[in-house]
């Protein structure tokens, strides 16, 4: 999964471009910057790979969703039906806009259930964001096509699968846009920072002026401020020397990608000898970021003792359904609307009206389908000694 493995002279140097001009403002600085944009140019490469019209750098993923929310309008008033299976940036940013997350269930994708998608519209939905998880895509297609139909804008939260693509089209450029983060863990990194995608110009126009407190970005008589404002905006930019590390991880990809799949597939052919085990659906398997390897067992009791063999033989997997941070029932302060406002704002109108309650219990398929599935993220260098030492633990699991 990650591209801090592989940090190495490409990174360095163009590090070193960036010092050398002493500019690390995106933006101005004319001369000094000798011509040098770094986070320009990260745009311009990541748009061209993707295959996408247009690309805004921000400084983070969880600030990508939101910047993309907020240039498709959504606010208080509306709801955003997003997945319970993801991480709680993804509704964090539509809280934080003001907009009521609506979870579905997941289905054998691990991503968004379209039939219980079209359960979950109401007249007050304004955003569809299924996210690609575990680097492995959502059924984007169907999912694209109910919010067409609902005429219902699909945001598709692809911050764990970049390089990720169905029959060549990559994810992120199904939906109205694709947001993605380059943080400490992702596939390509940048240490902090995040990218929207869109063919859309005036969707693309949006986010960059409220990126960067409503600066529009053209020429303007007086420079940098010169220009009126159309809207208030913030400051989520992203920085020189994060565009320069970028640019070296995304000329560095499709390598991952490949070497991911190597380790993936020798796990994988391995994993099949455990009776009744079943691996996630994958759409279309060659485009597979492959960055996790996520399997299924007959049931609950079977999860558990082949995750106990595998833990007790040096090759413990992850059980989602006991993670914390990805999974709904598990979101405490969500359950609770904790929130440091004093009026309780977003889980409650100010005066005290509380506007949601979750319940627990709300995504019975999800909880079931985590609860027998095992999950391995798959690094790019695994060594030969560490693969057989899997493969080891992975044999007695089969007996388990
Ligand atoms: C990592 C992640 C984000 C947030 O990205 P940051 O860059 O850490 O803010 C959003 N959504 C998903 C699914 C993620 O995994």
């Amino acid at each position: 999964m990650p591209g801090f493995e592989i940090f190495g002279d490409e990174e360095k140097q163009q590090i070193l471009e960036v010092l050398d001009t002493g500019v690390l403002f995106r933006y101005e600085f004319g001369e000094q910057r000798r011509g040098i944009f770094k986070v320009k140019e990260f745009e311009e490469k990541f748009a061209a790979y993707t295959g996408a019209g247009y690309a805004q750098a921000v400084s983070s993923g969880t600030a990508a969703v939101k910047v993309a929310l907020k240039a498709l309008g959504v606010g208080p008033g509306d709801e955003v039906i997003t997945q319970g299976f993801t991480f709680v940036a993804t509704w964090e940013a539509i809280l934080d806009v003001g907009a009521i997350p609506v979870f579905t269930e997941i289905d054998e994708t691990l991503n968004m259930d379209p039939d219980d998608l079209k359960r979950k519209i109401t007249d007050k939905t304004s955003c569809i964001v299924p996210v690609h998880m575990l680097g492995t895509a959502a059924r984007i297609q169907e999912i694209v096509d109910i919010g067409d139909q609902a005429g219902i804008p699909v945001l598709e939260d692809t911050a764990q699968a970049a390089g990720g693509h169905i029959n060549g089209k990559f994810l992120g450029t199904f939906g109205k846009c694709g947001t993605f983060s380059f943080d400490s863990v992702k596939t390509i990194t940048t240490g902090e920072g995040g990218m929207i995608i869109s063919d859309d110009q005036k969707l693309y126009t949006e986010m960059s002026e409220y990126h960067d407190h409503g600066h529009d970005h053209a020429i303007n008589p007086g420079g940098r401020g010169g220009e009126g404002r159309s809207f208030i905006g913030f400051n989520y930019r992203m920085m020189e020397l994060q565009g320069a590390i970028g640019i070296a991880q995304l000329g560095k990809l499709g390598s991952m990608i490949a070497a991911q799949r190597n380790n993936k597939n020798r796990l994988k052919e391995c994993l099949s000898y455990i009776p009744a085990v079943r691996f996630r659906e994958l759409i279309d398997p060659a485009g597979d970021s492959a960055t996790f390897l996520s399997f299924t067992l007959e049931d609950s009791d079977h999860r558990r003792r082949v995750g106990r063999v595998l833990r007790e033989n040096g090759a413990p997997p992850i059980c989602w359904a006991e993670n914390t941070w990805h999974f709904y029932p598990k979101w405490e302060h969500l359950l609770a609307g904790s929130t440091q406002a004093r009026s309780g704002w977003p889980f409650a109108e100010p005066g005290g009206k509380r506007r949601v309650v979750y319940d627990p219990e709300a995504l019975p398929a999800s909880a079931d389908l985590l609860d027998r599935t095992l999950v391995y993220p798959i690094s790019i260098r695994m060594s030969e000694t560490r693969l057989q030492d899997m493969e080891d633990a992975i044999k007695k699991a089969a007996e388990a």
